[in-house]
Order: C-alpha cells, then structure tokens, then sequence
C-alpha cells in the first residue's frame, strides 16, 4: 500500500480554522451548537468538526436566501455582472486548486492527482461555463389565432429560492454542477453537502465571497441529511429541490416536495453495464471497463458494476480486467502515486464487504480482490465477481464499492435484455469496432447517458442524468438551466 501523508502548509493551516455554515454572509454555529466528526477515511483519524445545522439555522439560510430573491439584489443585477461573479469563482478555485484538492483528499480519501487534475478543473470549468449562460436565457414569441393585434412572449424566469442537496462521492465538483446553473438562472441557494465531506463545499463558500456575492445568494448549511436535509426539502418557502444521491432518498424527497408543490431534479444511483462486443479491441476495453468501476473507488453513480462479455472472449477479457485490477495501487490518497484510495466511511466500507460476502453465499466467484485491506482506513480490494445470476444482490443493487459483476452474453438481443434488467437507466459504456452496431445498442437501452469506446467523458454543456429510479431530469447545457427556471407566457393584446 501506498503510504505519503503530505498536505501543503495553507491547507494545514486552514483545517486549523473552524468549518461553519455560511448564512446570509455570515459564518455560524449551529444554533444548539451541534457539531459533526469529520474522519479522514485514509486513516479513519478526526479531521476538523462541522456545524451539524438545525432547522431553525435552515429556516434562516431560507429566509435570508428569499429576502436576496425578492430583493432582485441577484436575480435582478445586469446578467454580465452576474457573469462576472460566477466567472471570478472559476478563477478562484484555480488559484485555490492545491488546497481544494488536498481537503477533497482528506475528506473524501480519493487519490490526490484525480482530485487536483479531474475534481477541481471540473469545478472551476463549470463555473465558468455556466457564467456564459447569464448572458444567454432566452424566451420566444408565438402567434396569436384570434382576431386582433396581438404580442404573445414566452419568458423564462428564475425558479426562485433554491435547495442544493449534494452527496459524498465528488463533493466540490457536485456542488458546482449545482451552484452553476442555480445561479446563471438567477436563483438563489441553500447548499446542503454530504456530512461525510463538506469541507470542500465550505471553503467553496469562501471563495463565492472573495468573489463579491451580496449576502445570501449562496447558503451553505451543513448538517445531517435526515435533519438539515430534510428541513430544507420540506421547507414550505424553498421553490426547488435540486437532489444528487441514492434513489432510497430521492424516494422520501418526494414526499418532502409535496407540502408547497416544489420543483424536484432528482439525479440518483445506477447499476450500469459495460457491454465488450467479441469485436473490441480487448486491451483498450479492457482498460476502460476498469476505469468504469475501479475510478474513485467504484463510488460513481454512473459506475460500470455490471460487466456483459461476449461469451467467445468472457474468460480473456476477465483475465485482461483482472490485471488491472491487481495493478492498481492502492492506499491513502494523498500519495500522488495512489489510483485507488478508500471508500468514503466505516459503514460504506462494512456495507461493501457485506455484499461481497453475500454473493459469495449465494455461489458467485470472486476472482480478484474481494478483501479488506491495510491496517487504518476503508480499503477494499478492486473486485472482480463472476458466477452470478441474475437475482443475486451482488448483481442488482447499486454497490458503490469498488466491485464488478461479471456475466458472459450470446448474442446481441440477450445483451440488450439484460441491460435494460435493472430498475436503474443511468448510463452504459459499449465497446465495439463497429460503430453501427454501438449505435443500434445505444437506442435500445434505457438509460441517460451512453460513452461508445469510452467512459466517464462528460462536460457542462451535456445532459447528464437518468431514466428510470435513476432520476428526474438532467443537469448540464440547455436542460440544466431550464431544471432552474419557470416559463412564463404573456398574452398581450394591442389596443
Ligand atoms: P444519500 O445518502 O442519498 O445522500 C445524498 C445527500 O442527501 C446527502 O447530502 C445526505 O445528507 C442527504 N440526505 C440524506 N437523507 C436525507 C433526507 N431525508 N432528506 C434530505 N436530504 C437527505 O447518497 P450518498 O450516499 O451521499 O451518495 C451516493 C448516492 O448518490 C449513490 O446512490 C449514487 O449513485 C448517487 N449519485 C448519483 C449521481 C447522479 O448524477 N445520478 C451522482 C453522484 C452520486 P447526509 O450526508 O448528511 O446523509
């Protein structure tokens, strides 16, 4: 295992500074004083602590979010000058970019290299792409079929007050995803980050006010997910829910929404295939098939889990993956040699294990990995499962570890079948060298998002999300900004 500790002097010095919620520009306890362990889970050692925010503190980051709406302070100001902001923040983070991804390490484990050059380009990068998007809302007009003189426009405006409910698994860069189009849109936002890494989403805060943000357009209130999550997804005053997580809590969101009828953008899990055509080439697919389950150990909603090989080349290609899996060097993330680090806590690391030792129950084989591993942290061994039928746990529930289904397919139409066998549609990663037959498969299965000869490749101005318990909507480009206004149709008749 790899073993370097080494973190840079400012981001010693700024866990040495309280993490606290950010409310209408102020920087608070929680109001009972409550208080979440943050744990590196490299080492499972307490990190810093974090406000663990009540309802009454969600009640004032909501109240000072809709006096910043109504005020137009936000939602008003010359849409460049808006773009301006969100721009400066880009800039921010880059300046920032040693330190942001340090803290993303400690606080999520994921190797500090990913962090450093995919996290945090890729929040910086939204944030800039999204400040192109002030300038360029736009509505249309339509035509009128009565007599008369007429001017019928379409506007779209701000949705209004919105919540941003974040998980674990890319915290700096899901917070921009979301703070992004919210704010392009003219939104204002209470951010509620995972409990397990907030610190990122925090110093983000900070950031937003070097920028120049008036007060209140951006909250962040940290806290549990059942407590300060659940406030702010019931809140009779929040306009919009915007949700990244599990389907379980996308599930109760919407009970939460019911109460004033709120918006809901429910980005959720996965249990994606990776289909290998007899076709591929096996290096390369071999390589992105590891990439699709063992990047940012396996916790990506987007995760290949579910591995379809054709039967022909099933026994080779597993060996090809397994190498991979072997080669990959595990241990705590901030050793700029680590590709793979630790999952995200104690209970993930129990849950993974356990379903590990479930489908060795139920008669699959673990060819590679399937152990714990290292003295201090939540490691788990990149593993490579084969044997499995369809009705295993092991093959139908969303793992979020490190770990890889695997199952031979016959012909095309089975594959198709047994990809679209899952309550999940987010998304799918085909490997073929004919891009006709990709293309067929492509429209056959149910999900958001297909990567041909590739995987994870994403960016600000594609629609990302899913069919199915994968979710409601999608977030990036056009789609992303609309999840953030209302449309409005004014009828206006020329006297
Ligand atoms: P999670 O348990 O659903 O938590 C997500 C967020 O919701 C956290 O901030 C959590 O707070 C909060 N939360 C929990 N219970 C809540 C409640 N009752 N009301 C309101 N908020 C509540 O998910 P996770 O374990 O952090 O993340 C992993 C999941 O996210 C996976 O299923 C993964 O597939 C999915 N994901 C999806 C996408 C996508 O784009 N589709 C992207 C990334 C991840 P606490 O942390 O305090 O519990």
């Amino acid at each position: 295992m790899t073993t370097s500790h080494t973190i840079s002097p400012v981001t010693r010095a700024r866990l040495e500074r309280p993490f606290q919620s950010l409310i209408d520009g102020r920087w608070v306890d929680a109001s009972d004083g409550g208080a979440i362990d943050v744990i590196n889970p490299g080492d499972g050692s307490l990190l810093t602590r974090v406000a663990a925010g009540t309802a009454a503190d969600v009640d004032q980051a909501v109240a000072a979010a809709r006096a910043a709406f109504d005020s137009g302070i936000w939602s008003d100001m010359l849409p460049s000058e808006r773009a301006k902001l969100l721009w400066r923040v880009g800039e921010l983070i880059d300046t920032n970019a040693q330190e942001l991804a340090e803290l993303e390490t400690l606080d999520n484990g994921k190797p500090v290299t990913f962090a450093r050059y995919g996290d945090v380009p890729t929040a910086s990068n939204h944030f800039r792409y999204w400040a192109g998007w002030c300038t360029k809302i736009t509505g249309r007009t339509e035509a009128i079929d009565q007599p008369g003189e007429w001017f019928a426009s379409v506007w779209r405006e701000p949705v209004g007050v919105a919540g941003l409910i974040t998980p674990w698994n890319y915290p700096l860069a899901m917070a921009a995803v979301k703070l992004g189009p919210a704010l392009a849109a003219g939104c204002t936002t209470i951010l509620k980050p995972a409990e397990q890494s907030p610190l990122t989403a925090i110093r983000l805060g900070e950031l937003i006010q070097e920028a120049g943000f008036p007060d209140g357009v951006v909250n962040i209130v940290t806290g549990h997910g059942h407590i300060t999550g659940a406030a702010l997804a019931s809140h009779q005053d929040v306009d919009k829910i915007s949700f990244t997580g599990s389907t379980e809590v996308g599930k109760i969101l919407l009970d939460a929404a019911r109460g004033n009828l709120k918006r809901l953008s429910l980005e959720l899990g996965g249990k994606s295939p990776t289909i290998i055509l007899e076709d591929a080439d096996i290096t390369a697919a071999a390589a992105g098939a590891a990439l699709a389950i063992f990047t940012n150990s396996g916790q990506m909603c987007a995760a290949g889990s579910r591995l379809f090989v054709a039967r022909p080349i099933f026994d080779k290609f597993l060996a090809a993956l397994s190498e991979h899996a072997l080669a990959q060097r595990i241990g705590n993330g901030l050793d700029p040699t680590t590709t793979l680090g630790p999952v995200i806590s104690d209970v993930q690391h129990k849950r993974v294990l356990g379903y590990i030792e479930q489908g060795r129950k139920a008669g699959a084989t673990v060819l590679t990995g399937g152990e714990s591993i290292g003295e201090k942290g939540y490691f788990v061994q990149p593993t490579v499962i084969s044997g499995v039928t369809s009705e295993m746990t092991v093959y139908r529930e969303e793992i979020f570890g490190p770990v890889v289904v695997a199952m031979p397919f016959d012909d095309i139409e089975e594959v198709i079948q047994m990809a679209n066998d899952t309550n999940y549609g987010l998304a799918v990663n085909i490997w073929t060298n004919d891009n006709s037959r990709a293309h067929r498969l492509a429209r056959r299965i149910r999900v958001g998002v297909v990567w041909i000869n590739s995987f994870g490749v994403t960016g600000p101005n594609l629609p990302f999300g899913g069919f199915k318990e994968s979710g409601w909507g999608r977030e990036g480009g056009i789609d992303g900004i609309e999840a953030f206004t209302e449309v409005k149709s004014i009828i206006n008749k020329l006297i």
